[in-house]
């Protein structure tokens, strides 16, 4: 049997699939030409159309607060108990923008090139193209609403670098840039709030999408206090609701992140687009055991000023200080001199893999490599360490009993970051029509794998800056018809979540949810994580299969719907991602070569790098649901400007 038959038999090949919205002509005129020729709303129109924002992150904040300004009439959503508590918060390190104020050669080109290069050119050039354009707009937005990024002693905002890249483009507010740019964006939607354009529904989950004549026109969700299943209408929904790490049990995403929201759009229709590109981040706090629930990131900003190493001989169990310089190995800068600790995260990921697989890792079990930061202590001085990295230092010493000034860091790989996620056009449409997607949620632009400190951008750019053209061209053909609560499509969206609801809770097993969660995790993480194999992955696929079955016969939800009951919103949450990862595995089955965060042992070249293969996989896998299987639709992906080429760090 041929492998192409071995991946075949778990999906079906559908059409192939377009972008057509896709701008031509000269790049840098794309983004401005689909602006001119998008369709304007006229304000007095704009009070009369309506549209459902899910997420209150980075994404979702933006365009809530951006839509709800320019009089649209907005319904936010989230399942926090405040918008400001979305997982943007946790964002540590910064966000890219070309302004070149370091002189050091940057530009929208660069970042354009950086970028398409860093995602192992599995993304598109039109949009990674407009994200490196308006990314100089997002930091001016975010100055104006007061975010306070580093600034240097002149007075202009402070820049360091992150992996990938040779310039310094981040951005930053000390290790917090996240919760600084997400306060803004809140700021503005609450702004919006008290204007009475945007209505803000916290502690709602979304748990259904509503599809009305093939148009996405609303959404289900469970009041999470008190179990109210509720529906909303309007002309337009817009999903902003973040990555799916949490497959993986363990991750560096908040406890909360999750599929829901994006896998039943894609059970409604909506393309599920890479789902196998998942980005594993070389610098988080080892697992310390199997209690865990969570992993703690380490921002790569530290890879700035911290050099990376392992002892040069495999079990040497002296404390760090004691192994002198000439027995040490920094394996990044021997390995790749030319970008050294600032490989990208996949490159450095790996490289802590295979010096651990070498019998070469520190710590328990192995599993660690050092950052060190003693030569920049040396360098800069103790203070200037202390300004830069403070809360990341004293987060590693709270959580390891560790003092990370006096001995170096140990880190591991782990789950961080989903490049894959609904499938949409240029005007971050998805297929569905009237169902537009943000942030983290979306594929877009990352290609196989992110580079540092984009995805802030990206979910900014989406929110401030592309979807209030694009939706508003969407919305320019509205009002669409009016949808009531008793409209035969909503009356059978509300029922498959109360069905759904009921089921979970009928089932009383004997197992606990997080019991399945962590096999799951354990799956993916052995055979869909930093390496898969063809057996790997068939194996996995069983695994999976044998554990929905599992799942639905006997899971244990304890207590009731009509009440506060996390049991019964991890237990939906975890019987999605189930379906997911039997997804992911599909999908990393079929794609026969190894590009960005997708290592493929089969291909690879003899010094253990990457090996893509264009002829035969420079496409966007993606995926229409089916109940039997799936059916991939490819993408073919396009490079006019930056010339494919093998990417080499060295
Ligand atoms: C520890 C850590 C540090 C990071 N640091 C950086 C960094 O320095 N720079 C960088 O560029 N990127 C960083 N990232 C990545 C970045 O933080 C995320 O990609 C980004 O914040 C995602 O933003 P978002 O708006 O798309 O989604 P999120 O911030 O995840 O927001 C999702 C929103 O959707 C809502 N939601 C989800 N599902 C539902 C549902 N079913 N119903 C109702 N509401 C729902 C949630 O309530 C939430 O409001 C980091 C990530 C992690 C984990």
């Amino acid at each position: 049997m041929t492998e192409t038959t071995i991946s075949e038999e778990f999906h079906a090949v559908g059409e192939d699939i377009a972008d057509t919205k896709a701008p031509s002509g000269p790049i840098e005129k794309r983004w401005d030409e689909r602006k001119f020729g998008a369709k304007l709303v006229n304000p007095a129109n704009r009070r009369k159309l309506s549209v459902i924002v899910v997420g209150t992150g980075l994404a979702g904040a933006s365009a809530a607060a951006t839509l709800g300004e320019a009089g649209y009439q907005v319904r936010s959503f989230c399942y926090q108990d405040s918008p400001r508590r979305a997982h943007s918060i946790a964002a540590q390190g910064g966000i890219n923008a070309a302004k070149n104020y370091r002189n050091d050669g940057d530009s929208i080109y660069r970042l354009f090139y950086d970028t398409v290069k860093g995602g192992d050119f599995r993304a598109r050039e039109s949009n990674v193209y407009r994200l490196a354009q308006v990314s100089v707009n997002i930091i001016d937005q975010c100055v104006a609403q007061g975010v306070p990024f580093a600034r240097e002693y002149g007075g202009l905002l402070d820049n360091r670098s992150f992996g990938g890249v040779q310039v310094s483009r981040t951005f930053y507010a000390r290790g917090q840039t996240g919760q600084q740019l997400l306060i803004g964006a809140y700021q503005a939607l609450e702004r919006q709030i008290a204007a009475g354009t945007v209505e803000m529904n916290t502690r709602h989950e979304m748990l259904e999408l509503i599809m009305v004549d093939d148009r996405a026109r609303g959404i289900v969700v469970r009041d999470m206090v008190t179990g109210e299943i509720e529906t909303h209408t309007a002309d337009a929904v817009v999903l902003a609701t973040g990555g799916y790490g949490n497959v993986f049990f363990l991750s560096t995403n908040a406890m909360g992140c999750n599929t829901t929201a994006t896998w039943r759009a894609h059970r409604k229709g909506a393309y599920f687009a890479n789902p196998c590109y998942t980005q594993i981040h070389p610098t988080c706090i080892p697992v310390s055991g199997d209690y865990q629930s969570k992993l703690t990131l380490m921002s790569e900003s530290l890879r700035n000023d911290g050099r990376i190493w392992v002892p040069k001989k495999g079990g040497d169990e002296r404390a760090a200080v004691d192994i002198p310089e000439d027995e040490r190995d920094y394996y990044l800068e021997r390995i790749y001199p030319a970008f050294g600790n600032l490989v990208p995260r996949d490159i450095a990921s790996r490289a802590a893999k295979y010096q651990c697989d070498d019998g070469k890792g520190v710590g328990p079990g192995g599993l660690g490599v050092y950052l060190d930061f003693a030569e920049a202590i040396q360098r800069l001085g103790l203070d200037a360490v202390k300004a830069k990295y403070g809360n990341l230092f004293d987060m590693y010493a709270q959580i390891t009993g560790e003092n990370p000034y006096e001995t170096p860091m140990r880190i591991y790989p782990a789950v961080h970051y989903t490049m894959g996620g609904l499938w949409v056009d240029y005007d971050l449409s998805s297929n569905l029509t009237g169902l537009f997607v943000a942030g983290e949620a979306n594929f877009s632009e990352h290609g196989a794998n992110r580079l540092g400190a984009s995805a802030l951008m990206q979910g900014l750019a989406d929110g401030y800056f592309v979807l209030p053209y694009t939706l508003a061209n969407y919305l320019a053909d509205g009002p669409y018809e009016p949808v009531d609560d008793d409209h035969a499509a909503v009356v059978e969206a509300r029922q498959a979540v109360e069905d759904r609801i009921q089921k979970l809770l009928a089932i009383d097993g004997d197992r606990t949810v997080d019991s399945f969660h962590k096999e799951l995790g354990q799956i993916m993480w052995d055979y869909c994580g930093m390496e898969r194999s063809e057996e790997g992955l068939v194996k996995a696929i069983g695994m999976i299969r044998e554990l929905k079955q599992e799942f639905w016969t006997n899971v244990k939800v304890t207590g009731a719907n009509e009440e506060f009951n996390q049991t019964l919103e991890r237990a939906g949450r975890v019987a999605d991602f189930i379906e997911l990862g039997e997804l992911m595995c599909i999908d990393a089955l079929n794609r026969r070569e190894s590009c960005g965060g997708h290592f493929r042992v089969e291909s690879q070249t003899e010094d253990g790098e990457a090996l893509r293969q264009d002829a035969e996989f420079a496409y966007v896998s993606a995926w229409e649901y089916g109940d039997q299987q799936p059916t991939l639709h490819k993408e073919p992906l396009e490079y006019e400007y930056v010339e494919m080429k093998s990417r080499s760090y060295k």
